[in-house]
């Protein structure tokens, strides 16, 4: 009888919470779409209205909603053991997750450092490599080198190197010490090229950045497997390869942000070595780790790196957070993991990878499509002409018009000004994918 109903949630949201890319301009007068239950693929709203759950909560609900086993594995830690101080303990659940993630990455990265997310996973594998070349008394080889169109977190540092000029545009960032390589999309390659000189011509942006600036003053390269939230930029065939090959050449660490390509999301544990072919120095992670039943995060940091890092004199790493290695988001992800496994999930992303893809692909032949690109259970769909070939006057919202016609359909989608994106649990079956792209293909011919 206490339960508030719709309207009055609504008005506490309103009056009260400020979320995450607030609008600013409606401050206090936009609705939120009231969520309200989940199961499956699906989510509820206040009004009991279902919804395809398109981008996987925020690309992060592989197992999809309403695991009984996840509800008891968090209520289990919680009453054995919420919180222990992960500054001087060991906890089980910590030890044992740490032992399954090295085991899932390439060559010798055997240790984890755990965080609260993703941000907090960019700023430790940032903050290691400022740390490892004060160590090697290296002090000027600090320059980040980062992309356009990336995106990696929210914090202070994360967000300094996040390429997604839009995003930042209102904020002091620490961007002289970061320096960015321009779009790598090969859509966006000019008229006649062919997608291996474009290739070329990417891989020559780094060297020339790095015979520019000089190696001896650049610490890190950080990239994302394939830009997620910048609109699922598939990079072209062999690009990580060679770019990792210069990184190594010139001691350069490569960060390989996999916090969306991780855990199944293109059918590997992780993207870089199964997928790309690479062993970067460290692997940022979170979101599917958990399938976002609870907040976590890890760096994952090569033998090579700690030994660099490592001291004679008592110095600490003093980096961490209160909640790093939460032992209920530890337990959390270790049942994740262990579902996965018995569900053979990642097969399951294999499997019905190329259904998805093709109903992705269909989608061009619609003149309003420009592009569609993606890889495993990521799909985008990037707007250009309106039905009788001109420019449409409002292209700038072509991800706000599919959304809404999508939402009016029963799909959620993640509009991402002209384009939209989308991620679904990596559970769906082959039926609810046509689902999903039925509808996609009826909101697109409506917009068009
Ligand atoms: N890195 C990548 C590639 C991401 O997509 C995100 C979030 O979308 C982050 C880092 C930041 O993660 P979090 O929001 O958990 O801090």
């Amino acid at each position: 009888t206490n339960t508030p109903s719709s309207d009055e949630i609504h008005r506490l949201d309103r009056e009260h919470v400020v979320h995450p890319w607030h609008a600013m301009d409606a401050w206090r007068g936009y609705d939120n779409m009231l969520v309200d239950t989940a199961e499956g693929i699906y989510l509820y709203d206040g009004a009991g209205r279902k919804f395809i759950d398109g981008p996987g909560g925020m690309w992060c609900v592989q197992i999809g909603y309403g695991r009984q086993e996840m509800a008891d594995a968090i209520a289990a830690q919680a009453m054995k053991l919420p919180y222990a101080s992960p500054f001087t303990n060991a906890t089980e659940p910590a030890a044992i997750l740490a032992q399954k993630l090295v085991a899932m990455t390439p060559g010798d990265l055997n240790n984890v450092f755990f965080t609260t997310g993703g941000s907090t996973a960019v700023d430790t594998a940032l903050r290691a490599m400022h740390f490892m070349n004060n160590n090697l008394g290296r002090k000027d080889k600090k320059i980040i080198l980062a992309r356009e169109k990336g995106y990696h977190g929210s914090t202070y540092l994360a967000a300094s190197v996040t390429g997604k000029e839009r995003d930042v545009s209102r904020f002091d960032t620490a961007r002289d010490l970061v320096h960015f390589l321009p779009d790598v999309n090969p859509y966006h390659r000019p008229d006649g090229m062919s997608v291996d000189d474009w290739c070329d011509a990417k891989v020559a942006d780094l060297q020339n950045t790095i015979d520019t600036l000089g190696a001896d003053k650049i610490g890190a390269f950080i990239a994302e497997p394939i830009l997620c939230s910048g609109g699922v930029i598939v990079p072209p065939e062999g690009y990580h390869k060679r770019t990792f090959d210069i990184c190594r050449a010139n001691d350069i660490l490569y960060i390989s942000d996999e916090v969306v390509t991780g855990f199944g999301r293109l059918g590997h544990w992780f993207a870089s070595y199964d997928e790309f072919g690479i062993e970067p120095d460290m692997i940022t992670c979170a979101k599917g780790l958990t399938s976002g039943y609870m907040p976590l995060g890890a760096c994952i940091i090569s033998d090579t790196v700690m030994e660099r890092m490592t001291s004679d004199d008592p110095v600490l790493f003093s980096n961490g957070y209160t909640y790093s290695a939460h032992p209920v988001s530890c337990a959390a992800a270790l049942k994740n993991i262990e579902i996965m496994e018995r569900e053979n999930l990642l097969d399951h992303v294999k499997s019905v990878t190329p259904h998805f893809q093709k109903r992705l692909q269909d989608l061009r032949k619609y003149p309003i499509v420009g592009d569609v690109r993606g890889m495993g259970l990521l799909g985008c769909i990037e707007g250009r002409l309106s039905k009788d070939g001109s420019r449409l006057s409002d292209e700038r919202r072509i991800g706000q018009m599919l959304d809404d016609a999508c939402e009016e359909m029963g799909l959620l989608v993640r509009p991402l000004i002209n384009m939209c994106v989308f991620s679904p649990p990596l559970t769906i079956t082959i039926g609810e994918i046509d689902q999903m792209f039925d509808i996609l293909e009826r909101a697109v011919d409506l917009v068009g």
